[in-house]
């Protein structure tokens, strides 16, 4: 790392101890930013990196709720509303135990320059809670969501913070956060969340968007090479909203999807993966993978385990941050990989994306790669502001337009400052740039 910015980033590190998905979410960004300071000095100057490393607000509150049977929880929530150079703070909302401070600050993070890359006018933001969804009824669902809610009204708006899913948080969710927000302003704020149902202010293609662009960006990827998804032997991880879109993208492209997983295990299927039997069991169901196995003849289910220990072609990880380290990469790349796409945010180790890198592996980070959610989430807070509903082809075609868009603008960056091929270097420096010259020309902020 140029030995500048290190200074910096020890500076950032030291003043936020104990985070360390955020420490390694900068220390990954810095990594590509040396260059960018050689030929623009006023980022210097300007103290950008510094300020971008501190949240622009961070909000952590107590949200109190009771489950079926009377008893009181306490969970803790919070919104990092990181930065608005280019729009409203946006992201999503996470709701998994995982979740603490350093979470929400990596996630808001990557955010920023997610965001940037997609063109559209948006700010970095996320947010979430501890709270554990898993096995909760509906009722308990609803509750927590109208406590969280009574809290966050009051910090977000259509042109202030505009929060989405993420882990945890989808359509059901959305929709009792939208209502409590309502109920409590009086305001029939649609642009106020994204993700809402598509008969009363959703967009359609939101919920296929994060699973559709990954696929759609690694097809760019693999057209570098003269190669497609058709004929492409591909594993998956996860199977929640983004793995069942990207599954579905990838086969109506050619592909076979041989192994999805969850937080049990995985199951490997070569006949190729069933999506509406997927679909069925994970969103409709709320079950686990098993019942895959069992109603699915030639399907095995393995208990623990790594779905990277399956051979493909084409690895798409979109379950969550770190779940594949650097010796399933190397597995990975023995079994003959070609390509990655990150539908997940972070979910490469540092020394995974290393492996890759020197395997000569097309690598798509998270940030480029998984742009296609929030880019139609901003699709959506435009059919919102007029007033409009797009059909399915027109914001499908936006969705493409806006990846391929993003794949060659990390491209393009990468050639010009010397690493061709290199999307890490792409999406940092094209996102970093964009953000940090709305800041200069905003002043002192
Ligand atoms: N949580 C998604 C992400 O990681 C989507 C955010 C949004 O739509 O605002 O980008």
């Amino acid at each position: 790392m140029d030995s500048r910015l290190e200074a910096v980033r020890d500076t950032v590190l030291a003043r936020n101890p104990g985070e360390k998905e955020f420490h390694q979410a900068v220390t990954e960004v810095f990594e590509s930013l040396g260059p960018v300071h050689d030929r623009h000095p006023e980022f210097l100057e300007g103290a950008v990196l510094e300020r971008l490393c501190e949240p622009e607000r961070q909000i952590i509150f107590r949200v109190p709720w009771t489950d079926d049977a009377g008893r009181v929880h306490v969970n803790r929530g919070f919104r990092v509303e990181f930065n608005s150079a280019l729009g409203p703070y946006k992201g999503g909302l996470r709701f998994h135990p995982s979740v603490y401070l350093g979470i929400v600050k990596f996630l808001g993070f990557e955010q920023i320059f997610k965001n940037a890359l997609t063109g559209m006018p948006i700010g970095g933001g996320k947010g979430g809670s501890d709270f554990d969804p898993r096995g909760r009824s509906d009722a308990e669902i609803m509750r927590f969501c109208q406590s969280f809610m009574t809290e966050l009204y009051r910090h977000i708006g259509e042109y202030t913070d505009v929060p989405a899913g993420d882990i945890g948080v989808g359509g059901r969710e959305i929709g009792y956060l939208f209502g409590q927000y309502k109920r409590i302003t009086n305001r029939y704020e649609s642009g106020v969340l994204t993700g809402k149902g598509i008969s009363w202010g959703g967009s359609l293609v939101r919920p296929e968007a994060t699973g559709y662009g990954t696929v759609i960006f690694a097809q760019e990827m693999l057209k570098t090479r003269g190669q497609s998804f058709d004929g492409q032997r591909v594993v998956v991880s996860g199977s929640g909203n983004v793995a069942i879109h990207a599954i579905a993208k990838a086969q109506s492209l050619g592909a076979t999807v041989v192994a999805c997983s969850d937080s049990a295990g995985y199951i490997v299927d070569e006949a190729g993966i069933d999506v509406a039997l997927l679909s069925q069991i994970k969103e409709v169901e709320r079950g686990r993978l098993t019942e895959y196995e069992a109603r699915r003849p030639g399907a095995s289910h393995v208990s623990g385990g790594s779905v990277w220990d399956v051979s493909g072609t084409v690895a798409l990880p979109c379950a969550t941050q770190n779940e594949l380290d650097g010796d399933a990469a190397a597995k990975l790349v023995s079994n003959g990989l070609i390509a990655v796409a990150e539908g997940a945010n972070m979910p490469s180790t540092r020394s995974a994306v290393s492996v890759f890198q020197e395997a000569g592996i097309l690598f798509g980070p998270g940030k480029a790669a998984n742009a296609g959610g929030v880019a139609t989430s901003a699709l959506e807070m435009q059919q919102n502001a007029s007033r409009d509903s797009w059909s399915f082809e027109h914001t499908e075609q936006r969705l493409t337009e806006i990846m391929v868009g993003i794949h060659d603008r990390c491209a393009e960056t990468a050639a010009e400052y010397g690493a061709p091929g290199n999307y890490v270097v792409g999406a940092n420096i094209g996102g970093f740039v964009k953000v940090a010259d709305a800041m200069l020309a905003q002043g002192l902020i």
